[in-house]
């Protein structure tokens, strides 16, 4: 009986009518294919990308090497050394933090207390040679200088949700 009803349908084409009938309904329904990366789809201020250190309005760099972003950190990214500014003020020598081992899980961001080491929405990055991808505080400052306006915008929307 089985294979009279499969032969039936097979006769009036019943499969392929709903295969078309499918594509069809898709066909006329609106797209939500994204051209990237041309076109974007909304972002949340709370994004986690690309890192970046802050300065205060006045150019001073924002992080005071507590190292407590360093001791947080899962993943053992972040590399710190310091050392005491002739008046008086400890800064870092060295902030590194290893793209390769990060797994952007904000946690350094959430141990900062001043609000220093942030993660931006920037994510049009990449490596291309070994290295690449080790970001020093140069760069970090760099992208913090860079992309101020953002990122103090991010938090300010960010702390109405707090
Ligand atoms: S985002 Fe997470 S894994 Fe990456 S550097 Fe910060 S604390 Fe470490
Ligand atoms: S970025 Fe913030 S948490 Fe990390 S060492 Fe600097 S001040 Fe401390």
């Amino acid at each position: 009986m089985e294979r009279i009803i499969s032969l039936f349908k097979s006769l009036l084409l019943i499969e392929l009518l709903k295969g078309m009938s499918i594509t069809g309904r898709h066909f006329f329904s609106r797209k939500i294919t994204v051209q990237f990366p041309e076109e974007r789809t909304p972002m949340s201020p709370r994004f986690r990308g690309l890192h970046a250190q802050r300065r205060y309005p006045n150019g001073e760099e924002r992080c005071i090497a507590c190292k407590l972003c360093e001791a947080v950190c899962p993943a053992l990214a972040i590399t710190i050394e310091s050392e005491e500014r002739a008046d008086g003020t400890r800064r870092t020598s060295r902030y590194d933090i290893d793209l390769y081992k990060c797994i952007f899980c904000g946690f350094c961001e959430e141990a900062c207390p001043v609000d220093a080491i942030v993660e931006t929405r920037f994510i049009d990055y990449h490596g291309e040679v070994r290295g690449d991808l080790v970001q020093t505080k140069e760069m970090l400052l760099a992208t913090g200088d860079r992309l101020e306006a953002q990122i103090a915008a991010d938090r300010a929307a960010d702390a109405k949700y707090r």
